[in-house]
């Protein structure tokens, strides 16, 4: 089939790249053109792991194009995905700027049959906006073009974003129309082998089983960040309980970790915008409202911690403070919403040096860090190192924020020499608290007994 993706970024050139892998000729439209010239120099603009690879065989194979030209890519395309950011609005809702300006887009140009797909996260009634969109475009031009407008959101994972999309645990389609029913079948028949992964239902509710997913996961992990907060002061071990409650299979394992909240660029911006859509419809979600509520506290949980163990924000001044890890997860660059960047404002806000390190991030950080900093005080203030090893170098604590693999097992013993002030503050869980303390350190972490 000949696709268009319309947005090339985390979601846009993963799927593009995927979607050619199994045959289909894609050209990715962007209208950035650095990450467009970045991609047709053979460069990726994201890091995301095997990305590289796949990008670079398809397009040696001709089945993997990018442009930022529009007439080229409406005129290339059977189907047309949107892939663009929505991200929050001032008040919450998603900004569906991108995507009405791409459905325009579409309709200035479009000559033949076509099918588009919402595949960006987007509130429900949305592909009713890009329907009347485009329409109104075609209408514009006295063309009577047939298309039709199918939700197919995304639910693929930074850090395993080609994995997730290649064996997807599912695939939603929501569809009106018959024939691009058929289409999306055959389009993802690759990717599943058999339709049983497959689900499908009306626009509406694949619109709304995005956000539910989002929600669900959210609530999880600050149920989990709650419980964590009691089992402190109780002298339970969060940990403990954890694996407890994960081998019921009613439960399960994943997303039971207490941590420093909830961050990256889909679930804080998704839990917004399914509050918002709720309250726009008196409709409101009280538990939605106390999750979101427990991931804002939480996010001020590890500097609570720093700030206690030197002997309150007074004390703090001059001190500084090694971070270990700032994308929001592993196995990505994405910054968006991390929460090392709240650390990070609330330890310059109390006169701390910052000395940091992350495997892959560092530039994206560095570029958020001056923007909401200025140059000069980021110059001040922060050093991005090169490594683990450096940035606890002459540093009063460390604070581990993103669980990196190369930070799981670190020489303790030389922790504690380097380490001014002995003290490590896990904002992940990621260690053993009594092999730190052997080593001589102090240990918190989150939800578990205070060590000293
Ligand atoms: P992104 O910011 O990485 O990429 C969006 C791209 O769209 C950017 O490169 C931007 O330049 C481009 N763009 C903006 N307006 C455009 C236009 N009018 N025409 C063409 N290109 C345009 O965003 P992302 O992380 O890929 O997310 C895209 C969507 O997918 C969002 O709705 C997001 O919520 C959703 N989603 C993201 C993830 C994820 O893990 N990142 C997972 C599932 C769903």
């Amino acid at each position: 089939m000949k696709i268009t993706m319309i947005g090339t970024g985390y979601v846009g050139l993963v799927s593009g790249a995927c979607f050619a892998d199994v045959g289909n000729t894609v050209l990715c439209l962007d209208v950035d053109s650095r990450k467009i010239d970045m991609l047709n120099a053979g460069e990726i603009p994201i890091h995301e792991p095997g990305l590289d690879t796949l990008v670079a065989r398809n397009a040696a194979a001709g089945r993997l194009l990018f442009t930022t030209d529009y007439n080229r890519a409406v005129a290339h395309a059977d189907i047309i995905f949107l892939a663009v950011g929505t991200p929050p609005d001032e008040d919450g809702s998603a900004d569906l700027r991108h995507i009405l300006a791409a459905a325009r887009s579409i309709g200035e140009r479009m000559e033949k049959q076509l099918v588009v797909v919402d595949k960006s996260t987007v509130p429900v009634g949305t592909a009713d906006s890009v329907r009347d969109t485009i329409a109104a475009e075609l209408k514009k031009r006295g063309k009577n073009v047939p298309f039709a407008v199918v939700s197919n959101p995304e639910f693929l994972k930074e850090g395993a974003a080609i994995e997730d999309f290649m064996r997807p645990d599912r695939i939603v389609v929501g569809s009106d129309d018959a024939h691009a029913t058929k289409m999306m079948r055959q389009l993802y028949a690759p990717f599943g082998r058999n339709h049983e992964k497959l689900i499908e239902m009306d626009v509406r509710s694949a619109e709304l089983t995005k956000y539910a997913a989002n929600a669900m996961l959210a609530t999880r992990i600050s149920f989990m960040n709650e419980l964590a907060n009691l089992a402190e002061v109780l002298g339970a071990d969060i940990e403990s309980v954890r694996m407890g409650i994960g081998s019921d299979p009613r439960i399960g394992p994943h997303f039971l970790y207490a941590g420093m909240g909830y961050g990256g660029s889909c679930f804080p911006k998704d839990v917004k915008a399914l509050l918002k859509t709720s309250r726009d419809h008196k409709q409101s979600l009280k538990l939605l409202e106390a999750i979101e509520n427990v991931n804002e506290a939480q996010k001020n949980i590890l500097f609570g911690k720093i700030s206690r163990h030197f002997g309150g924000d007074a004390a703090l001044r001059g001190k500084t403070v090694a971070l270990w890890g700032l994308s929001f997860k592993p196995n990505t660059d994405d910054m968006r919403e991390a929460p090392s960047l709240v650390l990070i404002s609330q330890l310059l806000a109390a006169g701390c040096k910052v000395r940091a390190y992350d495997p892959v991030a560092s530039n994206e950080a560095r570029r958020q860090l001056i923007g909401s900093l200025g140059e000069e005080a980021f110059a001040r203030d922060v050093t991005l190192c090169d490594s683990a090893w450096d940035a606890v170098e002459d540093a009063d604590a460390l604070a581990l924020v993103t669980e990196w693999k190369e930070f799981r097992s670190p020489d303790f013993e030389r922790l504690a020499g380097a380490l001014r002030g002995r003290a490590i503050f896990d904002g992940r869980n990621l260690y053993d608290p009594a092999l730190v303390m052997e080593a001589g350190l102090t240990y918190h972490g989150i939800g578990r007994p205070g060590h000293n």
